[in-house]
């Protein structure tokens, strides 16, 4: 569960069968997390919040809650960005290729572009908005290619050249960028 906290910005709820009482910590991506026991609503989630609001401000090491607002301002933006392209542009290539897959899933993993799984769910970063449309493509052309080779072998990279001749320039490019938001 997430909260939209005025202060805060993004609080990540995460609901623990063991927890007795709400604890507070920072999460990997910077946020403020309370660990609350499992029967907790998020009425209740909100109203711990509120009176834990000066305990939080001083032992919780948060970074500036004003670079944590713009940075999930940011990402609602990419978000929506991503919405209205990412899926259009699967599905074009997907068309142009003759490649099935079954689903479009929208990702804001830190580490990857994007992901193919053997469900044929193709999951592309939100953070792609971000970079250049060639590398943005030749992601894209990526995980398709992934439905036929699950794995990076020689036949995988021959059927990503076979649609974009200069993939490795593309790849050796998208390194300049990180897909966290
Ligand atoms: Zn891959």
């Amino acid at each position: 569960m997430l909260i939209q906290d005025a202060e805060f910005g993004e609080v990540i709820v995460r609901k623990n069968a063991f927890a007795k009482h709400v604890r507070f910590s920072v999460s990997p991506s910077g946020r403020l997390q309370m660990s609350v026991p499992s029967s907790t609503s998020e009425f209740l989630a909100k109203r711990l919040l509120k009176t834990n609001r000066s305990l939080i401000r001083e032992k919780i090491p948060l970074s500036d809650p004003k670079t944590q607002r713009a940075r999930d301002a940011k990402k609602r933006l990419l978000m929506k960005q991503a919405r209205d392209y990412l899926p259009y542009r699967l599905d074009y290539f997907a068309k142009l290729y003759g490649y099935q897959y079954d689903k479009c899933r929208l990702s804001h993993a830190a580490t990857r572009w994007g992901s193919c799984s053997s469900n044929r769910t193709i999951s592309l970063n939100i953070g792609l908005m971000q970079v250049p449309e060639i590398l943005r493509d030749y992601v894209i052309i990526h995980e398709l290619a992934h439905l036929n080779h699950m794995d990076h072998s020689a036949a995988f990279w021959a059927e990503v050249a076979s649609h974009d001749p200069k993939y490795k320039e593309h790849r050796n490019k998208l390194k300049q960028f990180s897909p966290g938001v």
